[in-house]
């Protein structure tokens, strides 16, 4: 028996679901003989523990199970097969050694219900990493709780309704740039704040004066990101920040584009309350790695009171967990947080040092620049001016050709490349984000240069072929309108295309 058909792909195996593979009988193990009398499962385990048979259920041999397994892994794309420019995410190489680090049997095999007196060094070492963050950050304290960016978010607003509700004041509205990430958006509607919308100016950033028109005593905080996602510095945030305060609301800064300024500019100097941090961007655990974040919230000392419990405490030479603080808005999650992905942020921390961190950060910048030089004649370039870790072209120049960024960016994965973020921010028609982060060399960078000018004169000369890209790939342009429309989340029976699902 074939499954599927016989086709030239080289390499790019054809793949069916493990449903539709294997054959009555096959075994991934072969035992020895037994020596003692065989008996059914029936006689001796109590039937509500046995299980029922499994309709379907695939029966394969080891080889078979192995060839699936290893061939849908190479269908994926990661940090480590090639460069990754997606921007917004920092999708940076991640040094193996905190990865090694973190997989150390007295980091794995410890539990959370242990004593504390048995866990002095993972207390030390989670209060030392509090501190480095707040260090970075320009901010007095720390929590470590917050399981990814929006999460980290969420603390934050909740912790400054605390502090309004410790004032006596109720405030229900919140001020958020156009530029804003969706989690922004999504955090103040949350935790029932309103939405207002600050336009930003011609540069791309929020000017002092929208600010000031907007901001009375009925807005809890402004929330800025810092380095913008349009990749630009919010020059005025000081000033803004003074505008908040005068005002008394708060100011909430969107930290998870930290890749550009550690070491470089501290953002509590800024006027900023509090700031959370992606570690699984900027602090090595890949975004989107398939495996937990961590998205710590640092803050200044009048808000400490509101941070999550348990709080580290530091007792002479003896740390513990202090759970007596009333204002507290109390636990937002199990535990300590996603305590892996902090002990990789921690080991890197340790291993750039001070001086490496603001190397990254640098680095992280000039690439974002040189790659936005080399490719300004070629894209267009909403905001020409330096940017910071990311750049924002447009498909402006290819309109003519009918050529979109969709387009391009499908035609990237052509030439091995992971597409750059499209369609983000959404103030930028047809945006097209790319962050190329300090870990690419100049060649790797090139290669991608190159690739992109070829892809704008193939716009020109060959726009039909570049509207089926990508080509060269398993998966070929999708329907993305029938799988958003109606996708199909569960795997109900026979394909009999033998096509990938549209979502699993
Ligand atoms: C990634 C990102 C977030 C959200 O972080 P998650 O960990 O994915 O929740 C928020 N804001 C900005 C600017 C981001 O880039």
């Amino acid at each position: 028996m074939i499954i599927g058909k016989i086709k030239d792909n080289g390499l790019i195996q054809d793949e069916p679901l493990i449903f539709e593979q294997g054959g009555e009988g096959r075994r991934g193990y072969s035992l020895p003989q037994w020596d003692v009398e065989e008996v059914e499962a029936q006689q001796t385990i109590p039937p509500h523990l046995l299980k029922e048979e499994l309709e379907g259920f695939p029966q394969m041999s080891e080889v078979d199970v192995v060839r699936h397994f290893t061939r849908l892994s190479q269908w994926n794309f990661g940090v480590d097969s090639g460069f990754y420019p997606l921007g917004s995410c920092t999708m940076k190489y991640n040094p193996k050694l905190n990865e090694e680090i973190a997989r150390m049997k007295g980091f794995t095999s410890i539990h959370p219900y242990q004593p504390e007196e048995s866990v002095q060094g993972i207390l030390k070492l989670m209060y030392e990493l509090q501190s480095f963050l707040a260090e970075i950050t320009g901010m007095d304290q720390v929590t470590l709780q917050p399981a990814a960016g929006a999460h980290g978010e969420l603390t934050g607003l909740m912790m400054i309704r605390a502090a309004l509700k410790a004032r006596g004041q109720k405030r229900r509205k919140v001020l958020v740039p156009d530029t804003a990430h969706g989690t922004n958006c999504s955090t103040s509607t949350v935790t029932s704040f309103q939405m207002i919308e600050i336009k930003s100016n011609e540069k791309g950033i929020i000017s002092p004066d929208q600010v000031a028109r907007l901001m009375d005593e009925d807005i809890a905080a402004i929330m800025v990101t810092n380095p913008n996602t349009l990749g630009l510095f919010e020059e005025h945030l000081a000033e803004i920040a003074q505008i908040v305060h005068q005002k008394g609301g708060f100011v909430y800064c969107d930290g998870a584009n930290l890749n550009a300024l550690m070491g470089i500019v501290k953002l509590g100097s800024l006027g900023v309350d509090m700031v959370h941090l992606n570690l699984h961007k900027t602090f090595s655990t890949p975004h989107g790695g398939g495996g937990p974040g961590s998205g710590p919230l640092a803050v200044k000392k009048e808000l400490a009171p509101f941070l999550p419990i348990p709080i580290i405490v530091k007792e002479g030479e003896t740390y513990r967990f202090s759970e007596n603080h009333p204002l507290s808005i109390g636990k937002i999650k199990a535990f300590y947080g996603n305590f892996g992905v902090t002990l990789k942020a921690y080991a890197y921390i340790l291993s750039m040092g001070a001086e490496g961190l603001k190397r990254a950060s640098e680095m992280a910048v000039l690439n974002a620049n040189y790659l936005m030089n080399r490719l300004k004649q070629y894209y267009y370039l909403p905001y020409d001016r330096p940017c910071m870790h990311e750049c924002v072209f447009t498909d402006r120049y290819q309109e003519k050709h009918h050529v979109t960024t969709l387009d391009i960016a499908k035609r990237l994965i052509d030439y091995g490349f992971h597409p750059p973020t499209i369609y983000f921010p959404l103030v930028v028609k047809g945006a097209l984000m790319m962050e190329p982060t300090e870990t690419e060399s100049k060649e790797g960078l090139n290669r991608f240069i190159e690739t992109m000018i070829h892809i704008a004169k193939e716009a020109q000369e060959n726009p039909d072929f570049l509207r089926q890209a990508p080509q060269r790939v398993k998966v070929r342009r999708l329907d993305e309108v029938l799988a958003a429309r109606k996708p199909k989340l569960r795997w109900t029976g026979k394909n009999p295309n033998n096509q990938i699902p549209s979502s699993q």
